[in-house]
């Protein structure tokens, strides 16, 4: 259709991602806060019960968050100066920080071109004789290619972690995130796919390393209090120096409560990522991520592809539209450029992919009618609409009123 097309802004905006908290979600809180144990009780344990059968793990361990979780991975696999690990660049930085917490060097991989996932052909080119782990990072919710980069782990006798904190809820060939890898890290920020205010969690089948995990998490002290108390001990030692990255009951007893419901969510992702799907299908200046066979995809992010980003992003913006870039790549940031000497060049498709990519608002509470206006939005803004500011003249106390129109001219 050529022409205008008249779009009132959205008021209240429309995020990228926003947490759903229900009365019975505030109900467990509550209920833990009238309790005797408001940290180290036993919410923690029944959470960390609840988060291994959900992703078919032997062992969770609840944090304080999902960088706490990376952080502790690295140390309980003892990374330390002079070892590499391996993390593609597309990526929040916290899952190439937790690296250098424990003096490693962070190795960027590249992403596929079509998934953005990180590139297992990539990841062998850049093994050394120094390289201790890989971090495969399910971008936007969904699982990497696991089975290939399992074959490069243990030919080259590698720690497989993944950072899932996008894609708790998924799932490949019906094997759930958090058991397709050695160690799993996941996050419950507010924006990911549950929550518990912050917070954060690490599955494995591995015990050891599980009960390294729990004595890393509590300062590196051989029991917690209510052990003691349960024993009536008081002794304790420092075996190694540990953190305190605890997750307190009450926060476990929402993320319990939250968890339940992470089932019909991931339902409601997808069948808002197929609207969104549906309607930029053969669309012409919108490009959209290839998603791997046998994946049941978390969406916690809905990526597409356009040609002059910046400007597509405002002009979302100026219609209440609260798209995202994720991410810059984390060689491009200037303290890896300072530290390890990273730049342009290292990873050419996550720089080419970086100057496209926009997240899309998608959330459980979104509204069909929601997508549906990002979908002409968006459709609008790709088209080369200029635009509009009707009323950029208007007194200054009116500009909260302004309104806006992107005018879509046809190509
Ligand atoms: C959110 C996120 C993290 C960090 O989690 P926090 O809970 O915010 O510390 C790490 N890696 C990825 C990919 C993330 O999206």
């Amino acid at each position: 259709m050529a022409g205008a097309s008249q779009l009132p802004p959205r008021s209240p905006a429309l995020p990228y991602g926003r947490q759903w908290i229900d009365e019975d979600d505030i109900a467990a809180v509550v209920d833990v806060l009238r309790s005797d144990w408001l940290t180290t009780g036993p919410r923690v344990a029944e959470f960390e019960g609840a988060l291994a059968a959900a992703t078919g793990a032997r062992e969770a361990v609840a944090v304080s968050s999902g960088t706490a979780a990376l952080h502790l991975t690295m140390l309980a696999l003892r990374i330390r100066p002079g070892d590499e690990v391996i993390v593609p660049t597309l990526t929040f930085a916290a899952s190439a920080n937790c690296v250098v917490y424990c003096g490693g060097t962070p190795v960027f991989a590249d992403v596929d071109a079509e998934t953005l996932l990180i590139d297992p052909a990539d990841v062998a080119r850049r093994i050394t004789s120094r390289t201790r782990a890989i971090v495969a990072v399910d971008f936007a919710g969904q699982p990497c290619d696991y089975a290939a980069l399992r074959a490069l782990a243990d030919h080259h006798g590698l720690a497989l972690v993944a950072d899932a904190c996008h894609s708790l809820g998924a799932a490949e060939r019906g094997r759930p995130t958090g058991s397709l890898a050695d160690l799993t890290c996941f996050s419950l920020h507010p924006v990911k796919n549950i929550t518990t205010g912050e917070g954060g969690a690490i599955t494995t089948d591995d015990e050891l390393l599980a009960r390294r995990l729990r004595s890393l998490r509590n300062h590196g002290v051989t029991s917690d209090r209510r052990e003691r108390e349960e024993t009536g001990a008081w002794f304790y030692e420092l075996v190694e120096l540990g953190f305190n990255y605890r997750l307190t009951d009450f926060q476990c007893a929402l993320g319990q409560s939250q968890l339940r419901k992470l089932p019909a969510w991931i339902e409601r992702r997808q069948e808002l990522a197929r609207l969104y799907d549906t309607a930029f299908a053969g669309r012409p200046g919108i490009g959209r991520l290839a998603v791997r066979p046998d994946i049941s995809h978390a969406y916690h992010l809905y990526v597409v592809r356009v040609a002059e980003r910046d400007r597509v992003y405002g002009a979302l913006r100026d219609v209440g539209i609260g798209a995202n870039v994720h991410y810059i790549p984390v060689h491009l940031h200037p303290y890896y450029r300072d530290r390890f000497g990273t730049g342009e060049g290292l990873c050419p498709v996550a720089e080419a992919a970086y100057a496209e990519i926009l997240s899309l608002p998608l959330f459980p509470q979104m509204e069909d009618e929601d997508a549906a206006f990002v979908v002409e939005a968006l459709n609008a803004a790709v088209a080369g609409g200029a635009l509009l500011v009707a009323g950029a003249a208007l007194p200054a106390a009116a500009t909260g009123a302004t309104v806006l129109a992107v005018r879509a001219e046809a190509a």
